[in-house]
């Protein structure tokens, strides 16, 4: 018989009720008893979602961040809230957010106002994670009350717990040394806490315990692999069995040191490393459990259950007992249930599968295993029904765009000239200032717009009112601009609710869920759109609204699109075919967006890559084959245009210097990107790389409501001409200012204004 489990549920509830209940909370609108009731509840209905399961997951429930509650159950807490006061919760919320709940006065002069901790990506995931934070000093103190109180809860209950960890390499990994001391020195003192932590978790009846170690993924030094059999040799002494997983990826040279630790189990990713199943099989020791990964947890397409049965057929014959199924990692990266998009297309809905669709996968495989496929014939010929549907749909299918894809050569991403010959044609025709300023797309979204977008989509207003609404929105940017003297102007964004969204919308290929909400950080989610098919654009997407706008002005009028990487690293993507296809053919679709702007007289346009960086897969050696298409994704994108065609990216995140030959690879003639919170200190890749073209380093940190003062700017700004020749300098915000108020935008950007004036004076 082979055994059933799942590595972790989404938290944040079908309807979104923690996100709601967090909010409130933090607001001071709800109690402390309601929010944790909530919890209770949640937990209670995950649970019950998987009954069916030999083994479900406790702990993987958290209020915003499970690698912050691991910190807390390591008594791991940053020095600035040891002293606090107030109970775990509340600090866990101070840690994460720099504060808790509003109407928690009391502690306003104490507790209140600490820093918020450092957020990062949970590795090649959309899901970020608090920091722990380290120094040489660190003491660890186990502290076993959160998982000792949801252990009772799922024992209550009749749940067949197996309580989730992160493991202690993981741990010490994804954290970060304030004083840049060695992590790894730390072990012996943070590996006694775990065994306290196995030995609580056998006093209260726990058999298995789900180890989480997803950096056996990843290139590890050899300190770091040696240390992972230190670490697991001090559990040999522990009456516990240990499950440890792995996922995201393959173990590679990780594989024969994770099948040689003293452990009961071992998870691999079924989805990314099909490969090492059988080798693992066969390195395992004959104790060994082997849990397959076999059904994707980071993605929403139905599996073909029939092709997995053909291959895990054997193994479970192999293995018998030893054998577990299981999602390839937690469900936390996708929505919950499916059940509730009633009003996605009939037939794309049938190719999908969410959380509680996948779980039942599972036990449709197990179920097969155990009985033989006769036992679910009508469940699996309902799934090969519905994956022969899609496969061959021409809703997937479009012949016309396989063609152009088919078409595609290396001239298409080469612009006619080098930069410097393009340079002075764009100088020519645009004729502006040194130090030209611009802004990065969108300005406030007003209260205004977000009404006028809620009645549209009630149907409260037509699409002409909806429209003017919209114009008269883009017409207040033009001319606030034009007050403020900027150079180059943007339209403001204000009819689009999403950057990735409203090109999606307009798009074939693509569908949207009404609940498909995904967390990405604390109380925050978001709702990622599906590409499901061939790609292509039915008509132009944004020529009539830059049309407007430059009809409003005389000064050149920045066109603005999402690029091809962008949105692709921002769906979820059909996984029928390489990712890069699907950016191909986003790619030619964009292209011809762009050349209908210019055709259409603009000739200045933007192609944010804000998401470039994020697709980077784990493995640095894999780096270039991404970097490889997506760099010639975007070239597509942009380098159709003529010569004294001003080509824009914008990219904001912090770490680039690592990727920075590839940034300048894209050929673009302008980058901006986000510099002012580091204090230019991103500009330091310029040290060692000499980049080519335009930059506008941003001087104006958009995240905050602070106002950054000419002379600010200037300073920054003479840093970056440090570097760069000021003649290659632009003058910018960091990134869009569609979360700030038009009442903080001007005096900024009036500042931002007058700066580019002073060092245009010293300049000459
Ligand atoms: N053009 C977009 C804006 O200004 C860019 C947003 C982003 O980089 N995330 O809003
Ligand atoms: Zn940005």
């Amino acid at each position: 018989m082979v055994t059933t489990h799942n590595l972790g549920f989404p938290r944040i509830g079908a309807k979104r009720e923690l996100k709601f209940g967090l909010e409130r909370y933090w607001k001071g609108e709800s109690s402390r008893d309601e929010l944790t009731a909530l919890g209770a509840e949640l937990r209670a209905r995950h649970w019950a979602s998987q009954r069916a399961l030999d083994f479900a997951p406790v702990g993987d429930f958290a209020f915003y961040d499970h690698v912050l509650d691991m910190s807390f159950t390591l008594g791991n807490l940053p020095e600035r809230v040891q002293g606090f006061h107030g109970d775990k919760l509340d600090n866990a919320f101070r840690v994460a957010r720099g504060r808790s709940a509003a109407g928690e006065q009391d502690h306003a002069g104490c507790c209140g106002g600490v820093a918020a901790g450092e957020m990062t990506k949970w590795f090649d995931t959309n899901y970020h994670y608090i920091v722990p934070e380290f120094t040489a000093q660190t003491q660890f103190n186990l502290d076993f009350s959160r998982l000792s109180a949801q252990l009772k809860e799922a024992q209550a209950q009749g749940v067949k717990a197996k309580p989730v960890i992160v493991g202690p390499l993981t741990y010490l990994w994804l954290g970060k040394a304030k004083d840049d001391s060695d992590k790894l020195a730390l072990l012996p003192r943070l590996m006694a806490v775990y065994r306290a932590l196995l030995s609580h978790f056998n006093a209260v009846g726990v058999e298995w315990v789900q180890i989480d170690e997803p950096i056996l993924v990843t290139e590890l030094e050899p300190a770091w692999r040696e240390a992972f059999v230190r670490a697991y040799e001090g559990f040999e002494e522990r009456s516990v069995k240990l499950l440890l997983a792995t996922y995201f990826g393959e173990l590679k040279e990780n594989l024969d040191l994770a099948c040689g630790l003293p452990v009961d189990g071992l998870h691999i990713d079924a989805i990314n490393a099909r490969e090492e199943v059988a080798l693992a099989a066969q390195t395992l020791p004959p104790t060994s459990v082997l849990s397959v990964g076999a059904i994707n947890g980071r993605n929403i397409w139905k599996t073909d259950l029939n092709a997995t049965l053909d291959w895990l057929a054997p193994l479970a014959r192999e293995l018998g007992e030893r054998l577990w199924i299981a999602p390839s990692c937690s469900l936390l990266h996708v929505p919950v249930d499916l059940a509730g998009e009633i009003k996605l297309d009939a037939e794309i809905r049938s190719w999908l599968a969410f959380a509680l669709q996948k779980l039942d996968e599972v036990q449709v495989l197990a179920t097969a295993l155990n009985a033989g496929r006769d036992a679910v014939a009508a469940e699996l010929a309902a799934n090969a029904a519905a994956i022969g549907a899609r496969r061959r749909s021409p809703r997937v299918n479009n012949p016309v765009v396989q063609a152009a894809l088919a078409r595609i050569d290396a001239k298409l991403g080469h612009r006619q000239h080098a930069y410097a010959e393009r340079a002075a044609k764009q100088a020519a025709l645009l004729n502006l200032p040194a130090y030209p300023t611009t802004t990065i797309g969108s300005f406030p979204q007003t209260g205004e717009i977000r009404q006028a977008r809620s009645q549209y989509k009630r149907g409260a207003l037509d699409h002409a009112g909806y429209q003017a609404a919209m114009r008269a929105e883009i017409e207040r940017s033009v001319r606030e601009q034009e007050k403020l003297g900027l150079d180059v102007l943007v339209h403001g964004e204000a009819e689009r609710n999403d950057m990735v969204e409203y090109f999606g919308e307009q798009l074939d290929g693509y569908a949207f869920s009404e609940f498909g909400w995904v967390q990405s950080y604390g109380s925050r989610c978001v709702k990622p759109p599906i590409l499901f098919g061939d790609i292509s654009r039915p008509k132009a997407m944004t020529v009539e609204w830059i049309g407007y706008a430059q009809s409003l002005t005389n000064k050149p009028m920045k066109g603005m699109l999402t690029g091809p990487v962008t949105i692709l690293n921002w769906s979820f993507v059909r996984d029928d075919q390489p990712r890069s296809v699907s950016c191909y053919q986003l790619a030619l679709a964009i292209r011809d967006e762009v050349l209908d702007l210019e055709k259409a007289g603009v000739r200045v346009i933007q192609i944010d890559e804000a998401a470039l960086r994020e697709g980077l897969p784990l493995r640095r050696a894999q780096w270039g084959e991404y970097l490889r298409w997506a760099v010639e994704s975007f070239r597509i994108t942009a380098n159709g245009v003529s010569d004294d065609t001003q080509i824009h990216t914008h990219m904001c995140y912090s770490e680039f210097n690592d990727i920075i030959a590839s940034i300048a690879d894209m050929d673009a003639d302008v980058i901006t990107i986000e510099t002012s919170r580091s204090d230019m200190e991103l500009l330091d890749a310029f040290d060692h790389f000499k980049y080519p073209n335009e930059i506008g380093p941003g001087v104006y940190d958009i995240h905050s409501p602070n106002i950054p003062t000419q002379e600010h700017i200037v300073q920054l700004m003479q840093k970056a001409a440090e570097r760069i020749p000021a003649q290659r300098l632009w003058v910018n915000p960091d990134c869009g200012l569609k979360t700030r108020q038009w009442a903080e935008v001007i005096p900024a950007l009036t500042n931002m204004v007058a700066a580019a004036k002073t060092l245009r004076s010293q300049a000459r």
